[in-house]
């Protein structure tokens, strides 16, 4: 067995008789009453990885949960009783945010390009805050705002400068679409702060994802007190909020390794222990927005053998679900290199790894692998295949319409308890059906 996947099984979930358990159920129980493919999350490993990261943290941070890692109505509902904030970028999500019990002021509102209707949207609900990525966002909050007749809390978000001290890393100085480039804060900034319409609260930094290296961080922390520092002089007053942004990763392949959580601690308790007493933050909160950190390794993807045939001598593993349920782990999710995620097949994890095999999915495209060259325990037709790491970017970040199969329902374990929270067959939702938002924002949301 893969020596990841045999480590993270251990790890998180638990191994009887060569099979893997989730909160102590067999996973063969689970597809027994659910069927396959499906995914599968476990409350106490988010607790845990929770856990880790607020340790890490000094006291004065809070945590916002960034639902596109993950949207499932059962993991929001859980972060937001473990008191964290959401952080979304679209209607959609906003509404799945309140669908979940978040309050509006605990929602912050990221991302590019965020359309009038949205806008008008989150500001008529309340939302806490708002992420201002463009003078042209600015002046369209100011806007809406003055026509709703609220003021709205805005952060400014700062894409870096190029030479933050990254050690080999280079960080920010890109071009992007996300955030207001640092060269030209200080003219985004004044016009904010001249809005009456416009509260400034902070600024938000954009950092990079899937972030290993803790020094990085603690690097990129260190540069974004620096910006803050100098727009509370130029403002002259402390900001309300820093929000240092996501960005900590989970290893997915052979040659990554944990975040490493001790350095990390060490190294923002040593930058932070002079800000408590630095009048440039009294009464600043800090922030961070994780996504995959979170939830990346509570999840795993399942699907079932179906058809096993050779090639010219190359030999398949046919799932019924692919690349339209996990994009990620076929490698066609942005990554410049494709490698095999964590897998194993779950009712076999004792067995001696045999044969030398492809795995695919059940479309008719090659780009439909989810994995190159493994060796696994000899696979028979019905066996379970197991994809760790699947927690987050997985089924939401998926084609799920691709060759119209069913999207793969979610299950949630709770000590020992299993959930279905989304049904087979089920997509996500849209704010444009949304009952409870139809009619008050009816005039807003146009076409
Ligand atoms: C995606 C995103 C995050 C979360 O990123 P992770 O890499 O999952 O931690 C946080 N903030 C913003 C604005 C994002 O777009």
């Amino acid at each position: 067995m893969d020596q990841r996947a045999r480590a993270l099984a251990e790890k998180h979930f638990g191994i009887s008789r060569g099979e893997l358990l989730v909160g102590g159920i067999p996973v063969t129980a689970l597809v027994g009453k659910y069927g396959t493919p499906a995914f599968i999350y476990d409350r106490k490993v988010l607790d845990e990885k929770l856990d880790a990261l607020r340790r890490a943290l000094p006291p004065q941070f809070s945590i916002c949960y960034s639902v596109k890692a993950n949207p499932n109505p059962a993991v929001l509902r859980h972060i937001l009783s473990r008191d964290c904030g959401l952080e979304i970028a679209s209607a959609g999500e906003f509404c799945q945010a309140i669908r979940a019990g978040c309050p509006a002021e605990r929602i912050l509102f990221a991302g590019p390009g965020k359309t009038e209707a949205e806008l008008e949207l989150v500001l008529s609900q309340g939302i806490g805050e708002i992420h201002v990525e463009s003078i042209t966002e600015a002046k369209r909050i100011s806007e809406i705002s003055r026509r709703l007749g609220v003021r709205a809390n805005v952060a400014i978000r700062v894409n870096p400068a190029g030479e933050a001290e990254g050690g080999a890393m280079r960080m920010g100085g890109r071009p992007a679409p996300f955030g207001v480039d640092e060269e030209i804060l200080d003219g985004v900034l004044d016009l904010v702060l001249a809005d009456p319409s416009l509260e400034f609260r902070g600024i938000h930094l954009f950092t990079g994802s899937q972030i290993l290296d803790s020094s990085v961080l603690v690097s990129q922390y260190r540069h974004g007190l620096g910006i803050a520092r100098r727009v509370a002089q130029r403002r002259g007053q402390p900001l309300r909020a820093v929000d240092f942004g996501g960005g900590l990763g989970i290893p997915y392949f052979a040659h990554e390794s944990e975040l490493d959580l001790a350095s990390l601690r060490a190294g923002l308790a040593e930058l932070f222990a002079p800000i408590e007493t630095d009048p440039a933050f009294t009464g600043t909160k800090f922030l961070v927005e994780p996504g995959r950190f979170l939830v990346g390794e509570a999840g795993i993807y399942l699907a079932r053998v179906n058809d096993i045939k050779v090639s010219r001598g190359k030999k398949f593993l046919i799932l019924d679900g692919g690349m339209n349920h996990h994009l990620a782990a076929s490698g066609n999710l942005g990554q410049t290199i494709k490698r095999n995620y964590p897998m194993a097949l779950a009712n076999k994890l004792d067995a001696p790894p045999e044969e030398f095999v492809d795995v695919v999915g059940p479309l008719c495209t090659p780009l439909d692998t989810l994995a190159r060259g493994v060796t696994l325990p000899r696979a028979e037709i019905g066996d379970l295949f197991v994809i760790f790491q699947s927690g987050a970017y997985a089924r939401s970040a998926s084609p799920l319409g691709f060759l119209s199969h069913p999207a793969p329902p979610e299950i949630w374990i709770d000590a020992g308890h299993d959930e279905l929270v989304r049904p087979r067959g089920q997509q996500e939702i849209s704010h444009r059906g949304n009952p409870e938002f139809h009619t008050a924002n009816a005039a807003s949301i146009k076409g």
